[in-house]
C-alpha cells in the first residue's frame, strides 16, 4: 500500500486455487497460472468499474468453479463413494453477512447458492437437499452431479482407495502433477473500505460422505469483517476449523493488536500444531495482502491496485506478496 493512496483508492484483489506439495519435478503450472491470472483481471475490472468486493470475489469465485483445473464446482474431488460434495461460502465485512453451503452436487455454482443463502435466505448454512431445493426454487442453474466429473479425480479416488488415504487433493498426486489443483478462494476490498471472501471446493479425495471442512465454515476457512480482515484458507479443513482460523486471525488484530501478517502467521503456526497444512490469502482494512502458507506450495494471485498489474506464483521463492 502507498501511504499517498486514499483509502477509497486502496482496491485490492487476491484469490488462490489451493495449497499443497508439489513433486520436484513439476512442471511451471503454465495453464494454472494463465486461468488465475485471466480470472483475476475479470475480478479487478469489476473493482475498477466502482463494483463491490462482494461482486468481485462471487465472479472469481464462480469462474473458478467451472475451470476443471481446481478442485472446485467442474474438476472438484470425489468422496468415498465416488461422488462430488461441494462446500462453499461468502462472507461481507460490512456486517458480517454470510451465505454457505454443505455437501450439494447439483446447483451450478455453489458460491452463487452460497451468496443466495445469504441475500435471499433467513439462514447462514443450508447443507445437502435442503440447499438444493432452496436454489430450485429460486431459479439457480441445477446440473447432474456427473457434470463435475472429470476422469483425473477418478484415478485419484482409486488411488486413495489403494492407500487408504484421504488425501488433499494435490499431496502425493504423482499421477497427473501437472493437471488439476486444489481449492479455490477470493479476497478483496473495494471503494467504500468494504472487504469480501469466498471459498469453493470438493473437499478431501475419499472423504466419508457427509463430511464438511473449513471452508463453508464462517470464521474458520472463509471469514471478513471490515474492521480487520478478509480471509479464504486452503489445507486441511480440520485443523482449520480446529484453529478457528479466520476468527484466530480476526481476534488476535482486534484485540492483540498484531498485524494481518503476524496474526496469520500466529494462526498458521496453530494449524501446524494441530497437524494441518496448508495457507490463506487475506487482505486487511487498509488493503495490506498477506498470501501465507506452510504447504510447498500455493497457487495464488494478487493485485496490488492502481496501475499495477496482476501477478500470479505457486512456490515459494516467487512470492511477491
Ligand atoms: N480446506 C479444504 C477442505 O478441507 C480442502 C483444501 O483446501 O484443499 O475441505
Amino acid at each position: 500500500m502507498s501511504d499517498r493512496e486514499a483509502p477509497s483508492d486502496r482496491l485490492r484483489f487476491a484469490l488462490h486455487g489451493g495449497a499443497g506439495e508439489l513433486p520436484d519435478d513439476a512442471g511451471p503450472q503454465t495453464e494454472q497460472r494463465a486461468a488465475l491470472d485471466a480470472i483475476a483481471r475479470d475480478a479487478v475490472a469489476v473493482l475498477r468499474a466502482g463494483g463491490s468486493a462482494l461482486d468481485a470475489v462471487t465472479l472469481a469465485v464462480e469462474q473458478l468453479e467451472q475451470c476443471p483445473l481446481f478442485n472446485a464446482g467442474i474438476g472438484a474431488v470425489l468422496n468415498r463413494d465416488g461422488q462430488p460434495e461441494l462446500d462453499a461460502a461468502i462472507t461481507r465485512g460490512e456486517d458480517r453477512g454470510t451465505g454457505a453451503v454443505a455437501g450439494v452436487s447439483r446447483v451450478a455454482s455453489p458460491i452463487r447458492l452460497a451468496r443466495a443463502v445469504m441475500e435471499r435466505s433467513p439462514h447462514v448454512l443450508l447443507a445437502a437437499d435442503g440447499a438444493e431445493q432452496l436454489a430450485r426454487e429460486l431459479g439457480l442453474p441445477m446440473v447432474a452431479p456427473e457434470s463435475f466429473v472429470i476422469p483425473l479425480r477418478q484415478a485419484q479416488l482409486a488411488a486413495a482407495r489403494r492407500s487408504g488415504s484421504i488425501a488433499l487433493d494435490h499431496v502425493d498426486d504423482r499421477a497427473a502433477p501437472d493437471a488439476a489443483f486444489g481449492t479455490v478462494g477470493a479476497v478483496a476490498r473495494d471503494r467504500h473500505g468494504h472487504l469480501a471472501a469466498a471459498t469453493s471446493t470438493g473437499g478431501l479425495t475419499n472423504k466419508r460422505p457427509g463430511r464438511i471442512g473449513d471452508t463453508a465454515l464462517f470464521g474458520a476457512g472463509t471469514f471478513a469483517d471490515d474492521g480487520s480482515c478478509a480471509i479464504s484458507c486452503t489445507g486441511t479443513g480440520e485443523s482449520f476449523i480446529r484453529a478457528a482460523f479466520g476468527q484466530a486471525v480476526h481476534g488476535r488484530m482486534v484485540w492483540g493488536g498484531l498485524s494481518l501478517e503476524a496474526a496469520c502467521a500466529a494462526a498458521l503456526d496453530d494449524v501446524r500444531r494441530l497437524g494441518g497444512v496448508g495457507g490463506c490469502i487475506a487482505i486487511d482494512r487498509d488493503g495490506r495482502l498477506c498470501l501465507p502458507f506452510n504447504a510447498g506450495v500455493l497457487f495464488r494471485a494478487w493485485w496490488t491496485g492502481g496501475e499495477t498489474a496482476v501477478q500470479t506464483a505457486v512456490w515459494r521463492e516467487r512470492s511477491a506478496a
